[in-house]
Protein backbone atom coordinates (compact mmCIF):
# COMPACT_ATOMS: atom_id res chain seq x y z
CA UNK A 1 0.00 0.00 0.00
CA UNK A 2 1.36 3.11 -0.75
CA UNK A 3 1.72 6.00 1.75
CA UNK A 4 3.30 9.74 2.55
CA UNK A 5 4.63 10.55 5.73
CA UNK A 6 5.68 13.83 6.24
CA UNK A 7 8.56 15.59 8.12
CA UNK A 8 11.15 18.40 7.79
CA UNK A 9 12.63 19.20 4.41
CA UNK A 10 16.64 19.34 4.98
CA UNK A 11 18.74 18.10 2.44
CA UNK A 12 17.21 18.82 -1.09
CA UNK A 13 16.62 16.44 -4.23
CA UNK A 14 15.30 13.31 -4.66
CA UNK A 15 16.18 9.97 -3.63
CA UNK A 16 14.56 6.64 -4.37
CA UNK A 17 15.22 3.31 -2.67
CA UNK A 18 14.96 0.26 -0.53
CA UNK A 19 14.63 1.62 3.21
CA UNK A 20 17.02 0.00 5.43
CA UNK A 21 16.05 0.31 9.49
CA UNK A 22 19.14 1.67 11.65
CA UNK A 23 17.92 1.97 14.64
CA UNK A 24 15.62 0.71 17.57
CA UNK A 25 14.35 4.11 19.51
CA UNK A 26 14.62 1.83 22.60
CA UNK A 27 18.83 0.49 22.18
CA UNK A 28 20.99 3.10 21.20
CA UNK A 29 23.74 1.19 19.14
CA UNK A 30 26.38 2.42 16.26
CA UNK A 31 25.85 1.55 13.10
CA UNK A 32 28.68 1.60 10.76
CA UNK A 33 29.70 -1.06 8.07
CA UNK A 34 32.47 -3.39 8.39
CA UNK A 35 34.83 -4.47 6.09
CA UNK A 36 34.80 -8.04 4.46
CA UNK A 37 37.51 -9.45 5.89
CA UNK A 38 35.75 -8.68 9.56
CA UNK A 39 32.32 -11.16 9.04
CA UNK A 40 34.25 -14.00 10.91
CA UNK A 41 34.99 -12.03 13.95
CA UNK A 42 31.60 -9.82 14.27
CA UNK A 43 30.07 -13.27 14.16
CA UNK A 44 32.26 -14.39 16.90
CA UNK A 45 31.63 -11.05 19.05
CA UNK A 46 27.49 -11.56 18.89
CA UNK A 47 27.89 -15.31 19.41
CA UNK A 48 30.20 -14.73 22.49
CA UNK A 49 27.79 -12.29 23.83
CA UNK A 50 25.29 -14.78 23.47
CA UNK A 51 26.62 -17.46 25.27
CA UNK A 52 27.55 -15.11 28.24
CA UNK A 53 24.30 -14.57 28.71
CA UNK A 54 22.96 -17.76 28.12
CA UNK A 55 25.02 -18.60 30.90
CA UNK A 56 23.93 -15.97 33.14
CA UNK A 57 20.45 -17.17 32.87
CA UNK A 58 21.42 -21.00 33.81
CA UNK A 59 23.22 -19.48 36.38
CA UNK A 60 20.25 -17.68 37.62
CA UNK A 61 18.10 -20.80 36.70
CA UNK A 62 20.15 -22.75 39.09
CA UNK A 63 20.33 -20.36 42.26
CA UNK A 64 16.16 -19.94 42.13
CA UNK A 65 15.10 -20.51 45.64
CA UNK A 66 12.55 -23.20 46.29
CA UNK A 67 9.92 -20.79 46.80
CA UNK A 68 10.38 -18.56 43.90
CA UNK A 69 6.97 -17.39 41.77
CA UNK A 70 6.63 -20.38 39.05
CA UNK A 71 6.44 -17.32 36.74
CA UNK A 72 9.85 -16.25 37.35
CA UNK A 73 10.96 -19.76 36.25
CA UNK A 74 8.63 -19.81 33.19
CA UNK A 75 10.04 -16.39 32.18
CA UNK A 76 13.77 -17.68 32.70
CA UNK A 77 12.71 -20.64 30.18
CA UNK A 78 11.35 -18.49 27.48
CA UNK A 79 14.69 -15.91 27.91
CA UNK A 80 16.17 -18.63 27.12
CA UNK A 81 14.34 -20.31 24.12
CA UNK A 82 14.52 -17.18 22.73
CA UNK A 83 18.36 -16.83 23.05
CA UNK A 84 18.81 -19.69 21.24
CA UNK A 85 16.44 -19.74 18.59
CA UNK A 86 16.97 -20.35 15.06
CA UNK A 87 15.87 -17.50 13.53
CA UNK A 88 17.40 -15.09 15.57
CA UNK A 89 21.05 -16.12 15.22
CA UNK A 90 21.01 -17.03 11.17
CA UNK A 91 19.38 -13.52 11.11
CA UNK A 92 22.02 -11.79 12.43
CA UNK A 93 24.61 -13.87 10.73
CA UNK A 94 23.33 -12.86 6.97
CA UNK A 95 23.21 -9.61 7.93
CA UNK A 96 26.50 -9.32 9.09
CA UNK A 97 27.82 -11.61 5.71
CA UNK A 98 25.76 -10.32 3.39
CA UNK A 99 25.26 -6.56 4.32
CA UNK A 100 28.40 -6.17 5.89
CA UNK A 101 26.52 -4.38 9.29
CA UNK A 102 28.46 -3.96 12.32
CA UNK A 103 27.27 -6.40 15.22
CA UNK A 104 25.23 -4.56 16.86
CA UNK A 105 23.56 -3.07 14.04
CA UNK A 106 22.74 -7.13 12.76
CA UNK A 107 20.92 -7.95 15.84
CA UNK A 108 18.54 -4.70 16.35
CA UNK A 109 18.11 -5.11 12.14
CA UNK A 110 16.82 -8.83 12.66
CA UNK A 111 15.12 -8.40 16.29
CA UNK A 112 12.75 -5.73 14.14
CA UNK A 113 11.87 -8.12 11.37
CA UNK A 114 11.63 -10.47 14.66
CA UNK A 115 9.02 -8.08 16.81
CA UNK A 116 7.40 -7.27 13.62
CA UNK A 117 6.13 -10.91 13.32
CA UNK A 118 5.09 -11.19 16.75
CA UNK A 119 2.90 -7.58 16.23
CA UNK A 120 0.98 -9.94 13.82
CA UNK A 121 0.36 -12.67 16.26
CA UNK A 122 -3.33 -13.40 16.87
CA UNK A 123 -2.21 -15.33 20.12
CA UNK A 124 -1.82 -12.40 22.66
CA UNK A 125 0.21 -14.46 24.85
CA UNK A 126 2.88 -14.99 21.59
CA UNK A 127 1.83 -11.20 20.95
CA UNK A 128 3.41 -10.42 24.73
CA UNK A 129 6.55 -12.34 23.91
CA UNK A 130 7.97 -8.96 21.71
CA UNK A 131 9.45 -7.81 25.02
CA UNK A 132 11.25 -10.40 25.96
CA UNK A 133 12.62 -10.77 23.36
CA UNK A 134 13.63 -7.08 23.67
CA UNK A 135 15.18 -7.49 26.83
CA UNK A 136 17.06 -10.27 25.81
CA UNK A 137 18.52 -8.39 22.98
CA UNK A 138 19.36 -5.55 25.21
CA UNK A 139 21.59 -8.07 27.71
CA UNK A 140 23.50 -9.29 24.26
CA UNK A 141 23.62 -5.77 23.29
CA UNK A 142 25.24 -4.96 26.61
CA UNK A 143 27.72 -8.03 26.99
CA UNK A 144 28.89 -7.21 23.65
CA UNK A 145 29.61 -3.46 24.34
CA UNK A 146 32.20 -5.16 26.92
CA UNK A 147 33.31 -7.26 23.79
CA UNK A 148 35.97 -5.28 21.90
CA UNK A 149 34.84 -3.13 18.73
CA UNK A 150 37.07 -1.15 16.98
CA UNK A 151 36.90 2.43 18.25
CA UNK A 152 36.68 4.25 14.74
CA UNK A 153 34.62 2.07 12.56
CA UNK A 154 36.18 1.42 9.16
CA UNK A 155 35.36 3.68 5.97
CA UNK A 156 32.20 2.25 4.84
CA UNK A 157 32.34 0.36 1.53
CA UNK A 158 29.39 -2.09 1.38
CA UNK A 159 29.87 -5.00 -0.88
CA UNK A 160 26.25 -6.06 -1.57
CA UNK A 161 25.45 -9.73 -2.38
CA UNK A 162 22.07 -11.54 -3.33
CA UNK A 163 21.16 -13.14 0.29
CA UNK A 164 17.92 -14.91 1.20
CA UNK A 165 16.86 -13.57 4.58
CA UNK A 166 14.58 -15.65 7.06
CA UNK A 167 11.93 -13.25 7.88
CA UNK A 168 12.09 -11.47 4.50
CA UNK A 169 11.43 -14.12 2.10
CA UNK A 170 12.64 -12.20 -0.47
CA UNK A 171 15.84 -10.88 -2.21
CA UNK A 172 17.74 -8.02 -1.98
CA UNK A 173 18.77 -6.89 -5.32
CA UNK A 174 21.58 -3.96 -6.09
CA UNK A 175 18.92 -1.35 -5.59
CA UNK A 176 20.21 2.22 -3.96
CA UNK A 177 19.26 2.07 0.19
CA UNK A 178 17.69 5.14 1.66
CA UNK A 179 18.86 4.76 6.10
CA UNK A 180 15.68 4.94 8.08
CA UNK A 181 16.01 5.90 11.88
CA UNK A 182 14.27 7.14 14.69
CA UNK A 183 17.67 9.46 15.45
CA UNK A 184 21.21 9.85 13.93
CA UNK A 185 23.59 11.14 15.94
CA UNK A 186 25.81 13.59 14.12
CA UNK A 187 28.74 11.19 14.41
CA UNK A 188 26.77 8.40 13.05
CA UNK A 189 26.30 10.83 10.17
CA UNK A 190 29.82 11.06 9.69
CA UNK A 191 29.95 7.44 9.69
CA UNK A 192 27.46 7.48 6.91
CA UNK A 193 28.85 10.06 4.95
CA UNK A 194 31.37 7.76 2.58
CA UNK A 195 28.90 5.19 2.36
CA UNK A 196 26.13 3.83 -0.27
CA UNK A 197 22.55 5.50 1.28
CA UNK A 198 20.80 7.62 -1.39
CA UNK A 199 19.23 9.45 1.37
CA UNK A 200 18.10 9.53 4.62
CA UNK A 201 14.77 9.64 7.04
CA UNK A 202 14.76 10.35 10.80
CA UNK A 203 12.61 10.57 13.08
CA UNK A 204 13.44 13.31 15.36
CA UNK A 205 15.41 16.47 14.42
CA UNK A 206 14.88 20.17 13.37
CA UNK A 207 16.18 21.90 10.52
CA UNK A 208 19.47 22.91 11.99
CA UNK A 209 19.81 20.13 14.41
CA UNK A 210 23.91 18.83 13.95
CA UNK A 211 22.48 15.86 12.44
CA UNK A 212 20.34 17.40 9.36
CA UNK A 213 23.28 20.07 9.00
CA UNK A 214 25.63 17.08 7.87
CA UNK A 215 23.14 15.21 5.94
CA UNK A 216 22.96 18.54 3.90
CA UNK A 217 26.86 18.50 3.78
CA UNK A 218 26.47 15.01 2.18
CA UNK A 219 24.17 16.32 -0.77
CA UNK A 220 21.84 13.92 -0.27
CA UNK A 221 18.14 14.14 0.02
CA UNK A 222 17.02 13.79 3.80
CA UNK A 223 13.91 14.52 5.82
CA UNK A 224 14.07 14.80 9.66
CA UNK A 225 11.33 15.05 11.81
CA UNK A 226 9.36 11.94 10.21
CA UNK A 227 7.64 11.18 13.57
CA UNK A 228 7.12 7.71 13.82
CA UNK A 229 8.55 6.74 9.75
CA UNK A 230 10.78 4.15 11.89
CA UNK A 231 8.46 2.67 12.69
CA UNK A 232 6.15 2.49 9.58
CA UNK A 233 8.42 1.95 7.24
CA UNK A 234 9.81 -2.00 6.45
CA UNK A 235 13.07 -3.52 5.80
CA UNK A 236 13.31 -3.16 2.67
CA UNK A 237 10.13 -1.27 1.27
CA UNK A 238 10.65 1.37 -1.76
CA UNK A 239 10.34 4.79 -0.90
CA UNK A 240 11.19 8.37 -2.44
CA UNK A 241 12.64 11.13 -0.70
CA UNK A 242 11.11 14.17 -1.76
CA UNK A 243 14.12 16.37 -0.10
CA UNK A 244 12.16 19.57 -1.10
CA UNK A 245 9.09 18.75 0.37
CA UNK A 246 9.67 17.11 3.05
CA UNK A 247 7.73 13.89 2.29
CA UNK A 248 8.76 10.54 2.06
CA UNK A 249 6.27 8.25 0.02
CA UNK A 250 6.30 4.68 1.06
CA UNK A 251 5.83 1.79 -1.80
CA UNK A 252 4.74 3.95 -4.74
CA UNK A 253 2.65 3.03 -7.32
CA UNK A 254 4.59 2.99 -10.81
CA UNK A 255 3.20 6.52 -11.56
CA UNK A 256 4.72 8.34 -8.50
CA UNK A 257 7.90 6.36 -9.44
CA UNK A 258 7.83 7.91 -12.80
CA UNK A 259 7.36 11.25 -11.91
CA UNK A 260 9.84 11.13 -9.31
CA UNK A 261 12.14 9.57 -11.34
CA UNK A 262 11.47 12.79 -13.81
CA UNK A 263 11.82 15.11 -11.29
CA UNK A 264 15.19 13.48 -9.97
CA UNK A 265 16.27 13.87 -13.97
CA UNK A 266 15.62 17.65 -13.50
CA UNK A 267 17.76 17.83 -10.71
CA UNK A 268 20.66 16.69 -11.90
CA UNK A 269 20.31 18.99 -14.93
CA UNK A 270 20.05 21.89 -12.70
CA UNK A 271 23.16 20.81 -10.74
CA UNK A 272 25.06 20.36 -14.37
CA UNK A 273 23.67 24.21 -15.16
CA UNK A 274 24.83 25.48 -12.12
CA UNK A 275 28.20 23.76 -12.57
CA UNK A 276 29.53 26.19 -15.46
CA UNK A 277 29.55 28.68 -12.84
CA UNK A 278 32.36 27.06 -10.67
CA UNK A 279 35.05 29.26 -11.95
CA UNK A 280 32.80 32.47 -12.07
CA UNK A 281 34.01 34.95 -10.05
CA UNK A 282 31.34 35.96 -7.15
CA UNK A 283 30.64 39.82 -8.32
CA UNK A 284 27.32 41.04 -7.94
CA UNK A 285 25.70 43.55 -10.38
CA UNK A 286 27.51 46.72 -9.29
CA UNK A 287 30.70 45.10 -9.05
CA UNK A 288 30.82 44.14 -4.99
CA UNK A 289 32.95 40.79 -4.84
CA UNK A 290 31.58 38.75 -2.97
CA UNK A 291 33.35 36.00 -0.46
CA UNK A 292 32.04 32.46 -0.35
CA UNK A 293 33.28 29.83 2.05
CA UNK A 294 33.24 26.04 2.82
CA UNK A 295 31.63 24.25 6.15
CA UNK A 296 33.77 21.44 6.67
CA UNK A 297 33.82 18.48 9.42
CA UNK A 298 36.95 16.43 8.59
CA UNK A 299 39.71 16.94 6.57
CA UNK A 300 39.05 15.31 3.80
CA UNK A 301 35.98 17.46 3.02
CA UNK A 302 38.63 20.12 1.45
CA UNK A 303 38.15 18.20 -1.73
CA UNK A 304 34.73 19.16 -1.91
CA UNK A 305 34.80 22.27 -0.91
CA UNK A 306 37.43 23.30 -3.89
CA UNK A 307 35.34 21.31 -6.10
CA UNK A 308 32.43 23.80 -5.32
CA UNK A 309 34.51 26.86 -5.88
CA UNK A 310 35.03 27.84 -1.99
CA UNK A 311 37.91 30.58 -1.31
CA UNK A 312 38.91 28.99 1.65
CA UNK A 313 36.87 27.06 4.40
CA UNK A 314 34.94 29.21 6.54
CA UNK A 315 34.28 26.99 9.61
CA UNK A 316 35.54 23.55 10.40
CA UNK A 317 33.54 22.22 12.96
CA UNK A 318 36.72 20.33 14.90
CA UNK A 319 34.17 18.45 17.54
CA UNK A 320 33.77 15.62 14.74
CA UNK A 321 37.16 14.61 15.13
CA UNK A 322 36.43 14.17 18.88
CA UNK A 323 33.23 12.17 18.35
CA UNK A 324 32.32 8.40 18.24
CA UNK A 325 35.26 7.61 19.69
CA UNK A 326 34.71 6.13 22.66
CA UNK A 327 36.02 8.86 24.99
CA UNK A 328 39.26 9.09 23.66
CA UNK A 329 40.10 12.15 22.79
CA UNK A 330 42.29 12.85 19.86
CA UNK A 331 45.63 13.85 21.41
CA UNK A 332 47.76 16.98 20.78
CA UNK A 333 49.79 15.23 17.84
CA UNK A 334 46.99 13.76 16.31
CA UNK A 335 44.69 17.01 15.69
CA UNK A 336 47.83 18.92 14.60
CA UNK A 337 48.01 16.29 12.03
CA UNK A 338 44.00 16.81 11.38
CA UNK A 339 44.26 20.30 11.05
CA UNK A 340 47.76 20.84 8.93
CA UNK A 341 45.48 18.32 6.52
CA UNK A 342 42.90 20.50 6.10
CA UNK A 343 45.13 23.56 5.48
CA UNK A 344 47.49 21.70 3.07
CA UNK A 345 43.50 20.34 1.46
CA UNK A 346 43.00 23.95 0.76
CA UNK A 347 46.34 24.46 -1.09
CA UNK A 348 47.30 27.93 0.91
CA UNK A 349 43.50 29.30 1.31
CA UNK A 350 42.23 30.20 4.38
CA UNK A 351 40.96 27.41 7.11
CA UNK A 352 38.32 28.92 9.72
CA UNK A 353 39.29 26.40 12.50
CA UNK A 354 36.28 26.70 15.41
CA UNK A 355 37.71 24.80 18.89
CA UNK A 356 35.64 22.33 20.16
CA UNK A 357 31.66 22.84 20.19
CA UNK A 358 30.61 20.02 22.22
CA UNK A 359 27.46 19.27 24.23
CA UNK A 360 23.68 20.02 23.36
CA UNK A 361 22.92 17.93 20.45
CA UNK A 362 26.40 17.08 19.45
CA UNK A 363 27.30 14.42 22.00
CA UNK A 364 30.93 12.98 22.29
CA UNK A 365 29.17 9.58 22.82
CA UNK A 366 25.73 8.41 22.49
CA UNK A 367 25.73 7.64 25.83
CA UNK A 368 26.16 10.90 27.03
CA UNK A 369 22.55 11.62 25.17
CA UNK A 370 20.57 9.21 27.85
CA UNK A 371 22.46 11.06 30.76
CA UNK A 372 22.05 14.50 29.64
CA UNK A 373 21.30 17.64 32.01
CA UNK A 374 17.61 19.43 31.80
CA UNK A 375 18.61 21.75 29.21
CA UNK A 376 21.50 21.04 27.14
CA UNK A 377 21.67 23.82 24.97
CA UNK A 378 21.75 25.95 27.69
CA UNK A 379 24.28 24.11 29.80
CA UNK A 380 28.21 23.17 29.45
CA UNK A 381 28.13 23.70 25.92
CA UNK A 382 31.21 25.08 23.53
CA UNK A 383 33.58 27.18 24.94
CA UNK A 384 32.09 27.07 28.31
CA UNK A 385 33.07 22.64 28.04
CA UNK A 386 36.57 24.14 26.97
CA UNK A 387 36.93 26.23 29.69
CA UNK A 388 35.74 23.73 31.97
CA UNK A 389 38.76 20.96 30.79
CA UNK A 390 41.60 23.96 30.26
CA UNK A 391 43.77 21.37 29.68
CA UNK A 392 42.02 19.48 26.83
CA UNK A 393 41.22 23.07 25.67
CA UNK A 394 44.71 24.20 25.74
CA UNK A 395 45.92 20.68 23.83
CA UNK A 396 43.90 21.83 20.85
CA UNK A 397 44.98 25.26 20.86
CA UNK A 398 48.59 23.81 20.43
CA UNK A 399 47.68 21.73 17.78
CA UNK A 400 46.25 24.60 16.28
CA UNK A 401 49.09 26.95 16.67
CA UNK A 402 51.07 24.57 15.54
CA UNK A 403 48.95 23.91 12.14
CA UNK A 404 49.18 27.83 11.32
CA UNK A 405 52.74 27.43 10.19
CA UNK A 406 51.53 25.28 6.80
CA UNK A 407 48.74 28.14 5.80
CA UNK A 408 46.76 30.78 6.80
CA UNK A 409 44.55 30.10 10.01
CA UNK A 410 41.31 32.08 11.04
CA UNK A 411 40.92 30.78 14.94
CA UNK A 412 37.19 30.40 15.98
CA UNK A 413 35.46 30.61 19.07
CA UNK A 414 31.94 29.64 19.64
CA UNK A 415 29.51 30.13 21.87
CA UNK A 416 30.79 33.44 24.00
CA UNK A 417 29.09 35.51 25.64
CA UNK A 418 30.22 38.09 27.56
CA UNK A 419 33.67 40.10 28.21
CA UNK A 420 34.60 37.84 31.12
CA UNK A 421 34.72 34.84 29.27
CA UNK A 422 36.67 36.17 26.32
CA UNK A 423 39.19 37.57 28.61
CA UNK A 424 39.44 33.37 30.01
CA UNK A 425 39.55 32.22 26.36
CA UNK A 426 42.54 34.62 25.25
CA UNK A 427 44.69 33.88 28.42
CA UNK A 428 44.03 30.20 27.95
CA UNK A 429 45.61 31.01 24.46
CA UNK A 430 48.60 32.92 25.57
CA UNK A 431 48.91 29.88 28.08
CA UNK A 432 49.30 27.43 25.12
CA UNK A 433 51.54 30.04 23.15
CA UNK A 434 53.54 30.05 25.97
CA UNK A 435 53.70 25.86 26.71
CA UNK A 436 55.08 25.73 22.84
CA UNK A 437 57.74 28.49 23.26
CA UNK A 438 58.56 26.53 26.82
CA UNK A 439 59.10 23.21 24.52
CA UNK A 440 60.56 25.06 21.92
CA UNK A 441 57.88 23.64 19.30
CA UNK A 442 57.51 26.21 16.36
CA UNK A 443 53.66 27.85 15.79
CA UNK A 444 51.98 30.48 13.09
CA UNK A 445 50.33 33.41 13.60
CA UNK A 446 46.69 33.62 13.76
CA UNK A 447 43.85 35.51 12.81
CA UNK A 448 41.63 35.53 16.19
CA UNK A 449 37.43 35.36 15.64
CA UNK A 450 34.41 35.04 17.90
CA UNK A 451 30.88 33.67 16.50
CA UNK A 452 28.11 35.70 17.52
CA UNK A 453 25.31 33.00 18.21
CA UNK A 454 23.82 33.94 21.77
CA UNK A 455 22.09 37.13 21.75
CA UNK A 456 24.02 38.96 24.19
CA UNK A 457 26.87 38.64 22.07
CA UNK A 458 25.16 40.19 19.16
CA UNK A 459 24.09 42.66 21.71
CA UNK A 460 27.67 43.60 23.25
CA UNK A 461 29.12 43.22 19.24
CA UNK A 462 30.87 46.33 19.68
CA UNK A 463 32.71 45.47 22.75
CA UNK A 464 33.91 42.10 21.10
CA UNK A 465 35.24 43.82 18.29
CA UNK A 466 37.70 45.33 20.62
CA UNK A 467 39.42 41.83 21.22
CA UNK A 468 38.74 39.97 17.90
CA UNK A 469 40.04 40.24 13.92
CA UNK A 470 36.58 39.35 12.96
CA UNK A 471 33.31 37.77 13.83
CA UNK A 472 31.25 35.09 12.19
CA UNK A 473 27.55 34.95 13.19
CA UNK A 474 26.24 31.05 13.26
CA UNK A 475 22.72 31.89 12.90
CA UNK A 476 21.62 28.69 14.03
CA UNK A 477 22.54 29.34 17.28
CA UNK A 478 21.11 32.81 17.15
CA UNK A 479 18.15 31.93 16.05
CA UNK A 480 17.70 29.13 18.59
CA UNK A 481 18.58 31.01 21.47
CA UNK A 482 17.01 34.14 20.60
CA UNK A 483 13.39 32.52 19.99
CA UNK A 484 14.27 30.23 22.82
CA UNK A 485 13.24 26.98 20.37
CA UNK A 486 15.04 24.43 20.37
CA UNK A 487 16.53 23.47 16.95
CA UNK A 488 16.98 19.80 17.24
CA UNK A 489 13.33 19.40 18.22
CA UNK A 490 10.87 18.38 15.79
CA UNK A 491 7.92 19.58 18.20
CA UNK A 492 8.85 22.81 17.51
CA UNK A 493 10.42 23.32 14.08
CA UNK A 494 7.56 25.06 12.62
CA UNK A 495 8.50 28.29 15.48
CA UNK A 496 11.79 27.74 14.34
CA UNK A 497 11.96 30.91 12.36
CA UNK A 498 15.38 32.46 11.10
CA UNK A 499 12.98 35.79 9.43
CA UNK A 500 11.91 36.49 12.68
CA UNK A 501 12.20 40.24 12.77
CA UNK A 502 14.28 39.87 16.42
CA UNK A 503 16.60 37.66 14.42
CA UNK A 504 17.05 39.93 11.53
CA UNK A 505 17.45 42.54 13.57
CA UNK A 506 20.70 41.17 15.60
CA UNK A 507 22.38 40.41 12.37
CA UNK A 508 22.02 43.56 10.48
CA UNK A 509 23.49 45.44 13.67
CA UNK A 510 26.26 42.65 14.07
CA UNK A 511 27.31 43.23 9.91
CA UNK A 512 27.17 47.22 10.31
CA UNK A 513 28.99 47.04 13.27
CA UNK A 514 31.56 44.79 12.13
CA UNK A 515 31.61 46.95 8.92
CA UNK A 516 31.82 49.95 10.97
CA UNK A 517 34.61 48.77 12.42
CA UNK A 518 36.70 47.44 9.36
CA UNK A 519 36.61 43.96 10.31
CA UNK A 520 35.53 40.85 8.78
CA UNK A 521 32.63 39.63 9.40
CA UNK A 522 30.51 36.18 8.20
CA UNK A 523 27.50 33.94 8.44
CA UNK A 524 28.66 30.34 8.62
CA UNK A 525 25.01 29.39 10.22
CA UNK A 526 22.51 27.84 7.57
CA UNK A 527 21.38 30.76 6.63
CA UNK A 528 24.54 31.15 4.70
CA UNK A 529 23.58 28.26 2.02
CA UNK A 530 19.98 29.44 1.67
CA UNK A 531 19.46 31.25 -1.70
CA UNK A 532 16.42 32.87 -0.56
CA UNK A 533 18.36 35.08 2.02
CA UNK A 534 21.46 35.65 -0.06
CA UNK A 535 20.05 39.22 -1.44
CA UNK A 536 18.70 40.09 2.23
CA UNK A 537 22.13 39.49 3.64
CA UNK A 538 24.02 41.09 0.95
CA UNK A 539 21.35 44.06 1.50
CA UNK A 540 22.67 43.94 5.31
CA UNK A 541 26.03 44.59 3.99
CA UNK A 542 27.54 40.94 4.29
CA UNK A 543 30.61 40.25 1.88
CA UNK A 544 31.61 36.82 3.34
CA UNK A 545 28.90 33.67 3.25
CA UNK A 546 30.37 30.29 4.61
CA UNK A 547 28.23 27.04 3.48
CA UNK A 548 28.28 23.38 2.84
CA UNK A 549 30.27 22.95 -0.53
CA UNK A 550 27.28 22.00 -2.71
CA UNK A 551 25.28 25.54 -2.04
CA UNK A 552 27.65 27.42 -3.12
CA UNK A 553 26.91 27.34 -6.52
CA UNK A 554 23.34 28.14 -6.32
CA UNK A 555 24.16 30.72 -3.50
CA UNK A 556 26.84 32.31 -6.29
CA UNK A 557 24.40 32.16 -9.03
CA UNK A 558 21.85 34.75 -7.10
CA UNK A 559 25.44 37.17 -6.32
CA UNK A 560 25.44 37.39 -9.99
CA UNK A 561 21.79 38.83 -10.18
CA UNK A 562 21.97 41.34 -7.49
CA UNK A 563 22.95 44.76 -7.11
CA UNK A 564 23.92 45.30 -3.70
CA UNK A 565 23.44 49.19 -3.47
CA UNK A 566 20.23 48.57 -4.19
CA UNK A 567 19.84 46.01 -2.11
CA UNK A 568 20.60 48.53 0.88
CA UNK A 569 17.54 50.13 0.53
CA UNK A 570 15.08 47.47 0.30
CA UNK A 571 17.07 45.36 3.16
CA UNK A 572 16.28 48.56 5.56
CA UNK A 573 12.28 48.53 4.68
CA UNK A 574 12.57 44.62 5.69
CA UNK A 575 14.17 45.21 8.76
CA UNK A 576 11.53 47.40 9.96
CA UNK A 577 8.76 45.74 8.76
CA UNK A 578 6.60 43.59 11.55
CA UNK A 579 6.39 41.02 8.63
CA UNK A 580 10.17 40.78 6.80
CA UNK A 581 8.62 37.45 5.64
CA UNK A 582 5.61 39.39 3.85
CA UNK A 583 8.07 41.94 2.20
CA UNK A 584 10.48 39.43 1.04
CA UNK A 585 8.19 36.99 -0.36
CA UNK A 586 6.94 39.97 -2.18
CA UNK A 587 10.16 41.80 -2.81
C1 LIG B 1 25.59 28.09 14.09
O1 LIG B 1 25.17 27.98 15.24
O2 LIG B 1 25.00 28.76 13.21
C2 LIG B 1 26.83 27.42 13.69
C3 LIG B 1 27.36 27.62 12.52
O3 LIG B 1 27.36 26.53 14.57
P1 LIG B 1 26.76 25.06 14.76
O4 LIG B 1 25.70 24.85 13.73
O5 LIG B 1 27.89 24.11 14.62
O6 LIG B 1 26.21 25.13 16.14
MG1 LIG C 1 26.47 27.14 16.72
Amino acid sequence: MTFAIHGLAVAPGIAIGRAVIAVNSRMEVVHYFIEPTQVHDEIKRVRRARDTVVEELKRMQEDLPADAPHELAALLDVHLMLLQDELLENGVKRWISDRLYNAEWALTTQLELITRQFDEMEDEYLRERKADLEQVAERILRYMRGVASPVAPPPASPRRAQPTLTGLGEEFAEDPLVLVANDLSPADMLQFKSSVFAGFITDVGGKTSHTAIVARSMDIPAVVGARSASQLVRQDDWVVIDGDAGVVIVNPSPIILEEYGFRRRQVSLERERLSRLRHTPAVTLDGQSIELLANIERPSDCEAALRGGAAGVGLFRTEFLFMGRAGIMPDEDEQYQSYREALEGMKGAPVTIRTIDIGADKPLDKGQRENSVLNPALGLRAIRWSLADAVMFRAQLRAILRAAVHGPVHLLFPMLSGVGEIRQTLAQLDIARSELDTRGVPYGELKIGAMIEVPAAALMVRSFLKYFDYLSIGTNDLVQYTLAIDRADEAVAHLYDPMHPAVLRLIADVIAAANEAGKGVSVCGEMAGDVAMTKLLLGFGLRSFSMHPAQILAVKQEILRADAGRLTEWARTVLDSDEPEAICSGG
